[in-house]
């Protein structure tokens, strides 16, 4: 591993000055960084650690929570208000990694975590996220992990996090700093399609901090679930996961929220199958409709068109169990 220095400042303004300069990366957990540096993908000179800063509030907001950018994925799951309000958001995060990450990973930490390509992390591979223009391992290599929707020719990975695939359907927001001031941006927005730039993962700037995210009230706490699809029961990356949060009155589908993990670059919301529900009665046919809908423009490669069948099939079970149906 490449040398580096190491230090740990006590004020946000301190912070967004260390990392305005080349060569710095924060770190907060370090459970993805970490690894990064140990396979040589990444080589920052300086770390700037921001564990000083008050960032691991979970308090109520305006209008529903907020949650500091070092607040842990285990607290956050285990948070009476968010257990009460966002039950989706708890089931995403205790469906990711192990508990042990789960104490260590921070929120924003999850957020700004790196696709698991293999190709990403083998450096004797070429890889366009890795390297610009170095080509890209998985197009004709084993692709069974990756893309089915917002793919380009320069990058097919997927993006990891369960957390934000229940972040993305919960409508958050994200709370930004930099040096010129705050600014907030929907979550949906925060992560990128790879298209010709796969080496940038999302809208945050270099010399910006992530201070927390917001959750606003909604309706859907009765009525939400999360499923992930592995190859094993723990401690795997989805091959297809769902967050589904249904809005029920009298057996009537007044709202819904859904999105993807494991199918794209980002987490992959579904606003046409959402709208899709709205006014249909909460049973099988509406939710196979919705799901047919929300596979439109897939498109698989040649180790994972499975995922054209288990995307559908994911979707119909997750809001069957939303529905209390099962
Ligand atoms: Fe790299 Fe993306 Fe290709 Fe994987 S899919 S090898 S991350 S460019």
């Amino acid at each position: 591993m490449k040398q580096f220095q190491y230090i740990r400042p006590a004020t946000q303004q301190s912070v967004l000055e260390a990392i305005a300069k080349p060569g710095t990366q924060i770190i907060a957990g370090g459970s993805n960084l970490v690894d990064l540096m140990k396979h040589g993908v990444m080589s920052p000179d300086k770390l700037v650690d921001i564990n000083k800063l008050p960032l691991r509030g979970i308090t109520p907001a305006k209008s529903g929570l907020h949650i500091g950018a070092l607040a842990l994925n285990s607290q956050v799951a285990e948070d009476k208000q968010v257990k009460e309000k966002f039950p989706l958001l708890s089931m995403a995060l205790n469906a990711g990694a192990s508990a042990q990450l789960r104490n260590m990973a921070t929120v924003g930490g999850n957020m700004m975590q790196r696709t698991r390509c293999p190709y990403f992390y083998d450096t004797s591979m070429p890889c366009n996220k890795r390297i610009p223009n170095s080509g890209c391992g998985a197009l004709e290599g084993f692709n069974r992990m990756h893309a089915i929707f917002g793919a380009s020719d320069k990058c097919i990975a997927v993006y990891p996090s369960d957390m934000s695939v229940a972040l993305a359907a919960l409508d958050a927001t994200v709370l930004i700093a930099g040096r010129k001031g705050q600014r907030r941006l929907p979550f949906t927005d925060f992560h990128r399609l790879p298209g010709n730039t796969p080496e940038i993962d999302n809208n945050l700037a270099k010399d910006q901090l992530i201070l927390a995210v917001e959750i606003p009230d909604n309706n859907y706490a009765k009525h939400s679930y999360y499923l992930k699809v592995r190859d094993r029961a723990s401690y795997a990356f989805a091959l297809v996961s769902v967050a589904a949060a249904l809005d029920i009155d009298n057996g009537t589908i007044r709202g819904a929220r859904l999105a993807m993990g494991g199918v794209a670059h980002k987490p992959w919301r579904l606003t046409e199958a959402e709208k899709s529900l709205v006014g249909k009665p909460a049973n099988m046919a509406s939710f196979e409709q919705a799901a047919q809908i929300a596979m439109q423009g897939a498109k698989a490669y040649k180790d994972n068109a499975f995922k054209l069948q288990l995307g559908p099939a994911t979707i119909t079970e997750a809001l069957q169990h939303a529905a209390g149906l099962v």
